[in-house]
This record gives C-alpha cells, structure tokens and sequence, in this order.
C-alpha cells in the first residue's frame, strides 16, 4: 500500500515538475503547425533564458569549411561550446552522481517546450551544432535504447517534416546514456541530405527491393549506411528489427552501438542506420599535436565534423577524416536480409 501511494506522490510531482516547463502558447497561435510553434519557442526561449541566447549568437560565428571526396563532402565545424559533449565522461559512476539534465525537475528554470506523443518533450538545445537543433526527450527517466521506439522517431520525423530526427547510442554520442532522448536537426544542412539520392542511384548494394520497401547499402562512402525507405513506418520497423538483432550487441550500451537518422519525404519514411564498432577513434587519445579531439555521433555520421578545438579544425586532413570513419563505423555486411 506504502509503495503504491509513494508511486503515485511521485507520479504528481513530476506532473508538477513538467507543468512549469511546458509553454504557455496565446491564444492565437493555438492551431498553429510545428513549425510555427518552434519559432515561436526560439525566440521565447531567446528572450528568457540568457544561456541560450548567448549560445545561438555564438553558434553564428562558428567556423566552418569543406573537405570534398569523390562524389561527397564533409563540413567541418570549428564549435567551442560543444566541448562538454565531445569529451563528457560518460562512466557509470560519473552518470549516477550528477543530476539528470533531462529531468523535468532539474531543467534550468527558464527552459521551456512542448509534449509530443504523450511520451516526449521538446525542447531547444542549448548547446547547438545547428542553427535550429532540438532536444526530444522521454518524458520518463529510462536508458538510451533504441529498440522499441522507431515507430516514434518515425512518427516524429513526419510530424516535424522539416527536421531530420537523430538517435545517437549511449556510446554513439549520447551525452545523457541514462535518459532516453532524440535530437532533431533542420533538413539540407547535413551533407548526407544532398547525396543520398546520389548514394542510392550509383553507390549502392541492393539489399531489399519490394513493393512496400527499399533497402540499400552505402558504396565507397567512407563510412557504412544501411537505408531503408517507404511509404509506411511497420516495413521499416519490421525490417529495422532484423538488422538490429544481427548487429554486435555491445555490453556496456545493452544494444548494438549505432546512429540513425529519420526523416520524412515526398510521402515516404527515410531511416539512414550507421553501425558503429568504436566510440571515439584513436587519433582522440593521442597526445600533443597528434591528438584530434573528435568523437563521432549522429551529426558526424551525417558529415559534419564537430571539432571544439581551434587546432583540430585548422589541421584536420582528408587521410584523417577517412581513418576516424574506418575505425568507428562497422563494415557490417548484409547478403540476405530478407532470410536473416
Ligand atoms: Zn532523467
């Protein structure tokens, strides 16, 4: 009985912890669509809450450049205030002593956002690598695990047509492990948006071709993408599904280390599934100016690389980028998957 009513006391005071960080949206923007209701948020979140603000000026200057490939390019972006996240501690015993920052109880006070599906909560990320980069976070304190949830990233890139929605594993980039989260990105900003379709056309190994699913393989693309594109999300779950449980499963992540970003296209659902063997390639454990502090998630996956430090960004080479896909992305090879 004790335990019953503790769960349920509990239960209200997160209710009460989440009702002060959800937005008051005026009267005349209740019908508003998704793209509406995130400007809106930017510039409210921009106005109250200082940390914020300051982050996004900054994110305005950051420097970037272009390594071009054969038949691709990755971006590499010089952004100081990513520093927390490309070298955070992420030891089990690091995570258990500090407070949850996706919690509704220990937002800042002035962070703000809105319910999605009933489970989720958006938010601004206060620590952009993009001009709009979005937080999705459970609503409940549950781990970073991937399985069971592609129907609502899925569902999530479609409602927010215009972002493409990441999921970085809890040693793929996730700086919260222990708080389940998505991040969404603004569509056309990561290289991989331009060249998928190139990927598709002549870089590719045809894994599944039917009428209700497509599944390809990247070519000679530096690192391993699976794709799988249709018109409805239950193929690409089902299929996700048999991947996932073929993939290495890693110990310490209780899942296969991976990325994966989804989005939602001319009627049709889009996961791009990166399979990952290492967390952070070995030039990051290197010392003096050998070190490139670089530790792949999602958005590097994508073709971004975020570089915190000035000296990497300027040194940083084409034989360097190339070595960090080869030793942190997965040569995993798929002959029948319509078998597995
Ligand atoms: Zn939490």
């Amino acid at each position: 009985m004790l335990v019953v009513m503790l769960s349920v006391y509990s239960y209200f005071r997160k209710m009460e912890s989440l009702k002060k960080h959800l937005v008051k949206l005026p009267a005349t923007m209740l019908e508003a669509n998704w793209d509406e209701k995130i400007e809106f948020l930017y510039t409210l979140q921009k106005e109250d809450w200082l940390l914020a603000y300051n982050n996004y000026i900054q994110f305005d200057e950051v420097k970037k450049r272009a390594v071009n490939f054969d038949f691709f390019k990755v971006e590499i972006q010089h952004n100081p205030a990513r520093k927390r996240s490309t070298c955070a501690d992420l030891s089990a015993e690091t995570i258990k002593e500090r407070p949850c920052f996706l919690c509704a109880s220990n937002l800042p006070k002035e962070q703000v956002g809105f319910t999605l599906l009933d489970k989720y909560l958006l938010l601004i990320n206060p620590y952009p690598i993009f001009a709009k980069h979005l937080t999705i976070s459970s609503l409940r304190h549950t781990p970073q695990r991937i399985s069971g949830r592609i129907t609502d990233m899925l569902s999530l890139s479609k409602k927010l047509k215009n972002y493409t929605i990441f999921y970085n594993g809890p040693l793929c980039g996730a700086s919260a492990p222990d708080h389940f989260h998505f991040q969404a990105a603004e569509k056309d900003v990561m290289p991989i948006d331009f060249e998928i379709d190139y990927l598709k056309e002549y870089k590719t190994k045809i894994l599944v071709e039917e009428n209700d699913i497509h599944i390809f393989q990247s070519l000679d693309y530096s690192r391993n993408v699976i794709v799988f594109e249709a018109e409805y999300i239950e193929p690409i779950d089902y299929f996700f599904e048999k991947v996932y449980n073929q993939l290495p499963f890693d110990e310490t992540s209780k899942e296969p280390m991976l990325n994966l970003l989804a989005n939602y296209e001319n009627g049709k659902y889009r996961l791009s599934l990166f399979p990952r063997k290492q967390q952070r390639p070995s030039c990051y454990f290197e010392e003096n100016e050998k070190q490139i502090m670089v530790s792949p998630a999602s958005v590097e996956m994508g073709g971004i690389i975020v570089t915190p430090r000035e000296e990497d960004f300027q040194k940083i080479k084409k034989s360097d980028i190339e070595k960090i896909y080869a030793e942190t992305s997965l040569d995993f090879s798929i002959n029948d998957i319509l078998n597995i």
